[in-house]
């Protein structure tokens, strides 16, 4: 039953629903969806004619998303007063599935990001993000075509807790004199003070999520990206804990580095996963020149974070860049940019990164002949060379669209 406080409930559709932990998914399912503040309107309009194209040319009619939009940032706070309204966590924990548009969030002040809050409130703990080429899309290095990688970013804890304070506070001041005179720290008194905690529970989870990924997928390695060499207790804990975890639960299809080399002389035994793990700025080195060897990725918030876009450079940028947030009732589907402000209302930038969120969150939904229409369609069109701006600039002899011409052309190519 649905209760709503301020939301009228969908008039059409059925929701999908969980039994004994798998999604069982009506013809006709309720999709809720957040437009998103700057450019998300305008790729949202777009992915959701897309992705209905995709279902109707897989199932003929037979299927049908029947979307039901809900609120969060500028476009909430107009309609309902309030930024986040409670009923748009009601609406996702209650239909399973939804799709967003990115939301802003003042930098060094204001309200703190509703992205965060709807990752913590949802318990939305692993932030999936496939990172591979699509043909013909440009790239600044020789062979994109050797990415492959999927990241899995811890999406609750580490410094995007959200525990901090500004300087000068009360709560600033009062921890800096805790720390002097109970542990003998010193920092500077003018100091802004944030924690990062990180905990075995939520490491261990995301973990398990990574493998539980690499093992249906047939994936060769996870790699654990930490950067334990510093942050002992919080980093280093986290590879500490991943391995453990993968060893107590998995240890029949897991071996480690060291297991491969010193166990099976280098080769890797059929049905056996390779943990290993690598220090996050040399990370950053090993993805752009040996990114064969970088399969299923695992990692605190932060690092997923900064080192998904670096990713994503190298096989079209961020235009081209999906993701899904995941808990283990309910799943928010994103593109991985944001809200792009200075574009906003020019019909102008990429869809794309929403488009393959969508396409994402319908093999989530076990819809995958759906999804499979979609993905030719927009490799087709890019490597038509009719692509928006942000690819145009990069590809000789582009012809540039606007975000709804190119929506229509992956339309025209399906
Ligand atoms: P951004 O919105 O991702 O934009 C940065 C740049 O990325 C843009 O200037 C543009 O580059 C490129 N870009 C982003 N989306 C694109 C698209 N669909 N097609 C083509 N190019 C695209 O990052 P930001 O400017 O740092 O952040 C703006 C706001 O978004 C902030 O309030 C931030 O907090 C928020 N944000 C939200 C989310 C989310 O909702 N999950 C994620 C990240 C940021 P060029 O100008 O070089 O072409």
């Amino acid at each position: 039953m649905t209760t709503f406080k301020k939301y009228v409930p969908p008039k059409e559709g059925e929701p999908i629903t969980l039994q004994e932990n798998l999604l069982k998914v009506p013809d006709n399912p309720i999709i809720p969806y957040i437009e998103g503040d700057g450019i998300g309107p305008e790729i949202m309009t777009v992915a959701r004619k897309v992705l209905d194209k995709g279902v109707e040319r897989a199932y003929g009619g037979a299927k049908r998303i029947c979307w039901y939009e809900i609120y969060a940032g500028t476009k909430a706070k107009e309609t309902y007063g309030e930024l986040l309204p409670e009923d748009t966590f009601e609406a996702i924990r209650q239909y399973k599935v939804a799709l967003k548009g990115p939301l802003s969030t003042p930098i060094g002040g204001g309200h703190r990001s509703l992205n965060i809050t709807l990752r913590q409130v949802l318990d939305l703990y692993a932030c999936v993000r496939p990172v591979r080429y699509i043909k013909g899309a440009p790239s600044p290095v020789k062979n994109p075509e050797k990415v492959d990688m999927v990241i899995f970013r811890e999406n609750t804890e580490d410094v995007y807790a959200g525990i901090e304070w500004p300087q000068g506070s009360k709560e600033a001041r009062s921890l800096i004199d805790f720390l002097s005179k109970d542990f003998k720290v010193q920092i500077p008194m003018d100091s802004g003070i944030g924690i990062k905690p990180i905990s075995i529970t939520r490491t261990k989870r995301l973990m398990r999520k990574a493998v539980e990924y690499a093992l249906a997928q047939k994936r060769k390695s996870i790699t654990i990206v930490h950067k334990g060499n510093i942050m002992k207790y919080t980093e280093g804990a986290f590879r500490t804990w991943c391995y453990e975890l993968a060893s107590e639960e998995y240890g029949h299809c897991t071996i480690t580095e060291t297991q491969l080399t010193e166990e099976y002389g280098g080769k890797q035994p059929e049905g056996k996963i390779v943990i290993k793990d690598k220090l996050a700025d040399d990370m950053f080195r090993f993805v752009l020149m040996r990114p064969e060897e970088c399969d299923v990725l695992a990692m605190p918030n932060l690092n997923g974070d900064y080192l998904s876009d670096a990713c994503n450079a190298q096989v079209g940028g961020i235009g081209l860049a999906p993701s899904a947030n995941i808990a283990d009732t309910c799943a928010l589907f994103e593109s991985a940019h944001g809200s792009a402000p200075k574009y906003t209302g020019k019909n102008k930038v990429n869809p794309c990164a929403l488009i393959l969120s969508g396409i994402m969150m319908l093999e989530h939904m076990n819809w995958k002949e759906a999804a499979a229409k979609i993905l030719p369609a927009i490799e087709k069109t890019i490597l038509q060379k009719k692509v928006t701006y942000d690819l145009a600039r990069l590809l000789d002899g582009a012809t540039e669209l606007s975000t709804t011409a190119f929506g229509e052309a992956v339309i025209g190519n399906m």
